[in-house]
């Protein structure tokens, strides 16, 4: 893959219609993956054809023109982002956009599985910071949950990856009966290896082959329940993202909660989302999107594009307004978050 300018293009900010300053995007790099966890997927997904991709070519093409436009943070998702052909390509040449101090962070959520391999070059790329998904420290239930995943494999990613130097902050979605007795222990764990930990609701995204409502578990709740094994302090810390921390008195570390059920973030939203085709996503919880490729692949400067990413911003909603109860049993979008990668 050839590298590509830096040369920096003045373009008005990307501002939505509530004011708010759109600086982070995310990028679903593929909507596969090596697992399938079982609130994310069904265990036959279909995916994506291959055709339909963009290139790495386009997808940095994509990532340089949100730069041009004032974001300042990327984050690579998917689906596995790691599992994606030539992916260290990509992340090699956006990395250029952080040397010329375009950029302010380059980063990814992963589940881990692929970290032993590709730590040290991701730290080699000026990857300062990722998010591990873990859900679970139990090698059974973790094979229940991601029904294709290894445990160990995830743990030995998570030791590859401290070793090169990179902080990591596990994610974990909390769920009613399977997790939340477990989130003690898991804190004291990432805590004591110097981890940031953030427990996440989970969202109606897309048909799965369970019901929701089974594994919904408000994180008001959770909260409660940690409250009376911890000391927290409510801290002003942020990442960039919605999640909001508090510090445990017991072992140091931080606690983040992400509450898209329970409370609405949205007031702060920062970001939009692209697909690994080219859709631009205004909102995680909504449908209205756009689509980026035809005007990328219309014509080689990007005026087109730039004017139809400025006419989607016009149409980013105030927010989303998610519900998971036994009369509203019915994904909120019809698409996975594999999809657009949380
Ligand atoms: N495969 C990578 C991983 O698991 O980290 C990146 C993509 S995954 C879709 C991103 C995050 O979304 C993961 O932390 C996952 O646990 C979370 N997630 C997936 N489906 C979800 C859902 N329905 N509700 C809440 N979080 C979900
Ligand atoms: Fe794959 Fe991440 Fe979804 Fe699990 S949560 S199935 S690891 S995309």
């Amino acid at each position: 893959m050839q590298s590509h300018s830096t040369q920096t293009v003045t373009q008005a900010p990307m501002i939505d219609p509530f004011g708010r300053a759109i600086t982070y995007l995310r990028v679903s790099v593929t909507d596969r993956c090596d697992f399938r966890c079982t609130y994310c997927m069904s265990e036959h997904m279909t995916f994506l054809p291959r055709q339909n991709l963009l290139s790495l070519e386009e997808l940095d093409r994509l990532c340089t023109t949100f730069i041009d436009k004032g974001v300042r943070k990327i984050r690579l998702t998917g689906g596995e982002p790691l599992v994606r052909k030539n992916i260290l390509h990509l992340i090699k040449n956006l990395s250029r956009h952080l040397e010329a101090e375009r950029l302010d962070e380059l980063t990814l959520t992963t589940n881990g599985s692929q970290l032993e391999r590709y730590a040290q070059e991701l730290a080699a790329c000026g990857v300062k910071r990722i998010n591990v998904s873990l859900d679970t420290l139990d090698a059974v239930k973790f094979k229940t949950i991601t029904r294709w995943g290894d445990l160990n494999q995830v743990l030995r990613g998570i030791d590859a990856a401290q070793q090169a130097g990179l902080q990591i902050k596990i994610n974990a979605v909390a769920l009613k009966g399977f997790n939340d007795l477990e989130i003690p222990d898991m804190l004291r764990w990432a805590h004591g290896r110097g981890m940031d930990m953030t427990l996440i609701e989970t969202m109606p995204m897309g048909e799965i082959d369970l019901d929701r409502t089974d594994q919904y578990l408000p994180l008001s709740m959770l909260r409660a329940s940690l409250a009376r094994q911890f000391t927290m302090t409510d801290i002003p810390y942020q990442t960039g993202g919605p999640a909001r921390y508090v510090r445990l008195a017991e072992t140091g570390g931080r606690l983040g909660f992400i509450t898209p059920m329970t409370h609405n973030f949205c007031e702060s939203c920062n970001r939009v989302r692209i697909t690994c085709t080219g859709t631009l996503y205004m909102c995680l919880g909504q449908e209205d999107a756009a689509d980026l490729r035809e005007p990328l692949r219309a014509s080689p400067d990007n005026d087109l594009l730039s004017a139809v990413i400025d006419e989607a911003i016009l149409r980013k909603p105030k927010g989303h307004d998610f519900i998971i109860d036994r009369r509203n049993n019915r994904p909120a979008v019809s698409r996975h978050m594999s999809v657009t990668g949380g």
